[in-house]
């Protein structure tokens, strides 16, 4: 079916001078508050006409196919029923159109052929495009900003409850525990501002809740996996499990019950948290500790446990990033040197050596605090140099990846003015995670879900004067 659609403007043009720019915006206006919604509303009524026409009357089983129905009973009859209104928000504003529901005159069932030919779901109000671009703004900035930002764009008014129900139900938020081919797994948590009422916040300040690590209780747990190919793929985000349920999850989702469970990653990295070394060290052969947390970390320490000043803390800095910095070759280990391995092997022995002589340094300057932190470190920061050189797959940039997808969900979740339900800050996290790691998978993921196949073609035609 082809026809052309002539959208009619009534252009008047004064006398008076009028600036270049007003001339842009009034017709930008004009085209996306009404020109777009009427041409959609054109080709819906149009599509239900046609539709219309051609399913009433005696209708077979291959003709209801086509639109994907089944037939309602043996000798299926339909005649216009109702021409029921709709509306639908869009990017482009509301759209408001009229659907013919047909009924069939020997069993009385009835349904809307346009409803079932454009798949749209019985009481939706919204495009699922819409919805993309919501959950996108919520996952950068406030509800109350993603609101107004929409309402801009969209040129009608759309509330932040709404924007915050879509963002709670979408399915583009699920991850996957079970993974196959993982070399590394990333674990970190970060506390976040809680919707309290005044009875808890006044408990809280009697007695505050910190676990063993003296880490907040309410976190925001986050693991991710990265595969032979440096994919990244974040995998579960939790809110009330602690590290050790999660651990259980984890092995739960990836072993077959009747067969010996065996680490699923080569190397686990995680910032140091006891618990998360306990409760998820089965999961992988060896452990690395972050090193950008442990520098990160590094200024609390050393600054408010050691009462060290700046520039000294900035120099423990500095020598820590220097001795870590131990680059893995860019080739796959088969193609590199035996001499160049073990000239890797000398690095790892003289990076600890460093490091020892780094803790003798703060201890003989009374940093005793800090002395012991980068000692705890010390075993477990080089271990991805030796998954690399035992297997030829290892993490050469996971610091970045980690601090990256750390920011992210920080600037989020702890914007000024926020606080989440447990629920809501962890469905907040994963779109986060799948927009900043995994940008492909999220975008396919819709491109999926909003079906652009390329069956509905549109084509500008050309403008000219009618009169
Ligand atoms: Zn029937």
């Amino acid at each position: 079916m082809k026809r052309r659609i002539a959208v009619f403007l009534d252009a008047d043009i004064k006398k008076e001078t009028f600036s270049f720019d007003e001339l842009v915006i009034r017709t930008k206006e004009v085209f996306d508050k009404n020109g777009m919604p009427a041409v959609i509303t054109l080709i819906l009524e149009w599509m239900d006409g046609d539709l219309c026409d051609s399913l009433t009357g005696v209708q077979t089983k291959e003709s209801l196919a086509s639109i994907n129905v089944k037939p309602c009973c043996k000798t299926p009859y339909f005649v216009r029923s109702s021409r029921e209104p709709r509306r639908i928000d869009s990017t482009i504003g509301k759209i408001k159109f009229h659907w013919m529901r047909l009924k069939c005159k020997n069993c009385k069932e009835s349904f809307i052929p346009l409803r079932q030919f454009l798949n749209v779901k019985l009481y939706t109000s919204h495009t699922l495009e819409l919805e993309k671009i919501a959950c996108e703004t919520a996952s950068h900035q406030s509800y109350r900003r993603s609101a107004k930002h929409m309402t801009d764009i969209g040129g009608n008014p759309l509330g932040k409850s709404k924007i915050h129900t879509w963002v709670q139900k979408t399915d583009s938020a699920h991850l996957k525990l079970e993974q196959k081919e993982l070399v590394t797994i990333v674990a970190d948590g970060t506390g976040y501002p809680r919707f309290k009422t005044n009875a808890q916040k006044e408990d809280e300040k009697k007695n505050p809740k910190r676990d063993a690590d003296n880490r907040p209780l309410e976190q925001i747990r986050v693991i991710l996996g990265i595969d032979k190919h440096g994919k990244t793929i974040p995998m579960g985000v939790f809110n009330e499990e602690k590290w050790n349920e999660i651990g259980r999850l984890v092995k739960r989702a990836n072993h077959h019950p009747k067969l010996k469970s065996k680490p699923i990653a080569e190397l686990l990295v995680s910032d140091g948290e006891l618990a998360i070394e306990r409760g998820l060290g089965k999961l992988a052969k060896t452990q690395q500790r972050c090193q950008w947390h442990l520098t990160y970390d590094l200024k609390s320490v050393m600054k408010y446990q050691d009462e060290a000043n700046n520039e000294e803390t900035r120099k423990v800095k500095d020598q820590l990033h220097e001795i870590m910095r131990i680059p893995l070759p860019n080739e796959p280990r088969d193609k590199v040197k035996t001499e160049e391995i073990l000239n890797l092997e000398v690095s790892v022995f003289n990076a600890e050596r460093q490091m020892n002589a780094l803790v003798k340094d703060l201890k003989e300057k009374q940093y005793f605090q800090t002395a012991t932190y980068v000692e705890n470190a010390k075993a477990k920061l080089f271990n991805y140099v030796r998954v690399w050189i035992r297997t030829g797959d290892a993490p050469p940039k996971v610091s970045s990846i980690i601090e990256r997808m750390m920011r992210e969900i920080k600037l989020r979740l702890k914007r000024i003015g926020c606080n989440w339900s447990p629920k809501g800050a962890a469905q907040m996290t994963k779109i986060i995670l799948k927009r900043f790691t995994n940008s492909n998978e999220w975008e396919k993921y819709w491109s999926d879900t909003l079906k652009l196949d390329g069956k509905m073609k549109i084509e500008f035609a050309g403008a000219q004067f009618v009169n």
